[in-house]
């Protein structure tokens, strides 16, 4: 991938282990490492004595009780998610019925847009349907807890319920998936849309919080400007996808195989359905059409207008 966002894989915390972000946020790695996960999912305590837990992870005993190990004397009161995928809000549950805490989300799982047929089992996949929260947040709800506040922001794009934290009176914003230092965001329709992404990028990149601790791999600093290149990113993707269509109708592997190079085979599905998410947006806008009904992963794209002139004596 061609661009110029710097990535940082740096991040040698151990499983398990309770690490000392700075004084009042402490984070847990959970060991589930793969291609979308990084090296696992990173759960968050804020506060000392009487702590929130953000994404308490996947349903993973371990995991579950090595918070429980790190949390030892002190109260849980707030279990927060930034979103539910599999890999973050599962293990809700558990660590609720061992503390009692509240359970906060924007919302259960949900597809950003209508289902096509044969979507539903892939939104199942990633996805945590059984989750409910015990109380609904909203953007800018603010919880108070004891010696910390956080305040809630929508970031959908990634999932249509995600929510990132602003630590009140910090610098610091807990970004979930939506902004990651190793990598860019998975937005793979229907989960996630293409449009909320970019808006949600937007938003954040107004936001004063210059270091975010998100759900995978080490902090992001220097972020408004972090966010600023995802932007550049994704309009240089859109970018690709539009150099490719001016030379013709093309279906989704052949776009793939046309904007990705050197791609993780391991990917390929996720990047056909990135690929989709932006062609998505791209016919919202009217800058694409298809041939076959709405925007799908086995759609046929081609642009409105074609930007090329049309050959002389032709
Ligand atoms: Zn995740």
């Amino acid at each position: 991938m061609s661009d110029d966002i710097v990535f940082d894989k740096s991040f040698d915390l151990a499983p398990g282990t309770v690490d000392h972000v700075v004084p009042g946020v402490r984070r847990v790695l959970c060991d589930n490492p793969g291609p979308f996960t990084f090296s696992g999912t990173v759960s968050y305590i804020v506060g000392r004595g009487k702590v929130a837990i953000i994404d308490p992870g996947p349903n993973d005993d371990l995991h579950i009780a090595a918070l429980m190990e790190a949390v030892r004397g002190e109260t849980v009161t707030h279990i927060l998610v930034t979103h539910t995928h599999r890999d973050h809000s599962p293990a809700a549950a558990k660590l609720k019925a061992a503390t009692g805490a509240v359970v906060l989300a924007e919302g259960p799982h949900r597809a950003s847009r209508p289902l096509h047929v044969g979507e539903a089992g892939r939104l199942d996949a990633g996805g945590d349907p059984s989750f409910r929260p015990d109380r609904t947040l909203a953007d800018g709800d603010v919880l108070d807890g004891d010696g910390w506040a956080l305040e809630a922001i929508a970031t959908p794009g990634h999932t249509a319920n995600h929510l990132a934290f602003a630590l009140k009176g910090t610098e610091m914003l807990f970004s979930g998936d939506h902004v990651m230092a190793w990598s860019t965001s998975i937005v793979a329709p229907p989960d996630g849309a293409m449009s909320d992404y970019m808006a949600s990028l937007h938003k954040l990149r107004r936001r004063p919080e210059t270091t975010y601790l998100p759900g995978h791999g080490g902090a992001v600093r220097d972020a408004p400007s972090f966010v600023q290149g995802f932007i550049r990113h994704r309009e240089g993707r859109e970018a690709s996808l539009r150099h490719r269509l001016d030379k013709g109708a093309a279906d989704i592997p052949t776009l793939v195989r046309a904007v990705y190079i050197g791609l993780d085979p391991r990917l390929a599905g996720a990047a056909g359905l990135s690929v989709l998410a932006h062609l998505e947006d791209m016919v919202s806008r009217g800058i694409v059409v298809t041939d076959d009904g709405p925007p799908s992963i086995g759609g046929t794209y081609r642009l409105a207008v074609s930007g090329r002139a049309p050959l002389a004596g032709g």
